[in-house]
């Protein structure tokens, strides 16, 4: 219940008479503080009566409230005021806006979140970001959260759902025309070629083409099997017509050139020297993929045609709904699905989650494939978190543990989920682990919503920048994963829009213009430590967002994902997972 206004104009009397020896509002007289109390993590933060504190020097004030854990002043605006206006009158103004909150519990309503740059920087209108920006977000959840096999969603379930899709448009032709192949074909071009042999691209690839789909294809007796046996030949079946294929038709083709895309491809029937049929496609990030000539599906309109963040904070206040309910009515709506078939497929998720950390963390410690032979140690920095005696040092070492437990899954090429990207797998499962049983203890249904908070920080990114690290760098898969880690945790927290807003905002900014340059090309240095960092600046961005005022921050949510298509941008490509920049080229392996 929020206080009457004279109450507040009291209390915030009584505070400016403590600290500055005046009371700038007339006719507030200082009187014992009798106002409400706010439940915090902490406890009960109850304020107190100010005739103590009247007679206090600042310095005894200030060590008091050391003392006291949990209790912090209202943060005050000291920002310039605006042209025109008295100094004076906005400070305590402002005063006034920050005290009613804090009181309150609750923002303002009169205050509107105000980026510190209200300018809206002018983009190339023929940016890829800018073309895709038309529109509502029209991405579903099923889409976006999708169990395939690591390393990579781009370099790995991307090609593997390329060669799939090849092979049922290809078995798709006339039996006549299917009895003259002879061979099916695949080049890799760009960042596919530059990087995948690390990523296990040729392997993916391979399998989608005999009729392996992300899904449900088992990587060890599969895609292990294909590495173990590099020369085997296998039969794909074309109607009545068998021919076959192994990986020498996998083709690392040009590295560099004016591709549409940074991860194109191309897949090819053959009958000789003559092609039956051919399909340029290109491996978006996150798993995506289109092709030449994509047009998105036909789906039904959104219940809330929502752009960017702004459009879903106004959403929420209008209907009073939270980020979770939007999204729920979102995916019912364009999808055309129940609430407890979406539910149905969010518990798969979360499931997959619990499994992918479980058994990330009981591995042994091994080394990991490729020429970096980097050892595992999810397990180690479990066992040491689990016997750690301070509770914050648990925290962080159970939510780093269980980030390396993903991404070392991840490195192994085992089943992951895009959250928003395989190379940043380790993040939201290590986020839901804080959450469930060895953490928070928040019920199923909380981690449901956080996964849809998550996705729509994800949807947001994606519609207005990129998820490929092969256009954003690393910014773009483990960035934006932190961001949706916050999200989830400010979701299942139940937080107001706004605080999640702030927590994805904050994750987000601080990952701005991290690059990715994977060592050797395999998705091992610097990526798994960085699933660790990722996860635990989900919680740092939702720890301070929860503690501030929700409208005193500068910086908002969309212009931080506008900051993040800029960088994606004008980032130089040896950055953008090629290999050929930062750490792939400073580290020596020996
Ligand atoms: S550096 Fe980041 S973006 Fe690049 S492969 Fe590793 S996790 Fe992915």
């Amino acid at each position: 219940m929020s206080p009457r206004v004279a109450d507040v104009e009291r209390a915030l009397s009584n505070w400016l008479r403590a600290i500055w020896g005046f009371t700038p509002i007339p006719g507030a007289d200082a009187q014992p503080m009798v106002g409400p109390t706010l439940t915090t993590d902490f406890g009960v933060l109850r304020p107190r009566a100010t005739t103590g504190l009247r007679h206090m020097r600042r310095e005894e004030m200030d060590s008091e409230l050391r003392d006291r854990e949990g209790f912090s002043l209202p943060a005050l605006d000291y920002s310039e005021p605006p042209a025109g206006s008295d100094r004076r009158a906005f400070m305590v103004r402002s005063a006034m806006a920050t005290a009613i909150a804090v009181l309150g519990g609750q923002v303002n309503p009169l205050l509107a979140q105000t980026p510190a740059n209200a300018q809206p920087v002018k983009l190339d209108p023929n940016l890829n970001v800018v073309k895709q920006s038309k529109g509502p977000v029209m991405t579903l959840v099923d889409e976006f959260y999708k169990v395939g096999p690591g390393p990579s969603s781009s370099h790995t379930i991307g090609p593997m759902r390329i060669t799939y899709d090849f092979y049922q448009r290809a078995i798709k032709l006339p039996q006549a025309q299917l009895d003259q192949a002879t061979a099916l074909k695949v080049h890799l071009y760009g960042s596919l070629s530059a990087t995948g042999k690390g990523h296990g691209t040729e392997r993916a690839a391979l399998a989608g083409l005999i009729g392996y789909e992300p899904a449900t294809i088992d990587p060890v007796a599969v895609l292990d099997k294909m590495q173990a046996e590099p020369d085997k030949v296998y039969p794909v079946k074309l109607g009545t017509k068998t021919i076959n294929a192994s990986l020498k038709d996998i083709i690392y083709d040009e590295t560099k050139g004016d591709f549409p895309h940074a991860n194109t491809m191309t897949a090819k029937l053959m009958a000789g020297d003559k092609v039956l049929l051919e399909q340029e496609y290109y491996s978006v990030g996150g798993g995506f993929i289109e092709w030449k000539g994509y047009t998105p599906p036909k789906k039904n309109p959104p219940k809330y045609p929502y752009e960017t963040m702004a459009d879903i904070i106004a959403f929420t206040k209008r209907d009073n709904i939270s980020i979770a309910q939007l999204a729920m009515a979102n995916e019912t709506s364009i999808s055309g699905r129940s609430e407890a078939e979406i539910n149905a497929f969010l518990d798969k998720i979360i499931g997959a989650m619990r499994a992918t950390v479980k058994t990330g963390l009981a591995a042994p410690t091994s080394t990991l494939p490729g020429p970096i032979k980097l050892k595992t140690k999810a397990g180690d920095v479990y066992k040491s978190a689990m016997a750690e005696q301070l509770l914050a040092r648990k925290g962080i070492g159970l939510v780093s543990a269980a980030a390396l437990a993903g991404s070392e899954e991840n490195a192994r090429g085992h089943l992951v989920i895009t959250a928003p990207t395989g190379g940043s797998a380790g993040v939201m499962p290590a986020v839901l682990y804080s959450l469930d049983s060895a953490g928070a203890k928040v019920s199923d249904q909380k981690l449901r919503e956080g996964l849809l908070a998550g996705a729509v920080i994800g949807y947001l990114c994606k519609h207005h920048a990129t998820l490929a690290a092969a256009e954003g760098g690393c910014q773009a898969e483990i960035g934006v994963a932190s961001a949706m880690g916050a999200a989830m945790i400010g979701q299942a927290m139940d937080a107001p829009p706004q605080v999640i807003a702030n927590a994805a905002e904050g994750a987000l900014e601080h990952h701005l213009g991290m690059t990715c340059d994977p060592v050797a090309g395999f998705v091992q240095i610097p990526c798994i430590e960085r699933c660790a960092f990722g996860a635990v600046k989900s919680w740092t961005g939702y720890l301070i967002a929860k503690n501030e005022i929700p409208a005193n921050r500068r910086v908002d949510f969309d212009s931080t994902v506008q900051a993040l298509a800029i960088t994606a941008k004008e980032m130089n490509s040896k950055y953008k997972e090629t290999s050929e920049g930062g750490l792939a080229v400073s580290l020596t392996l020996c």
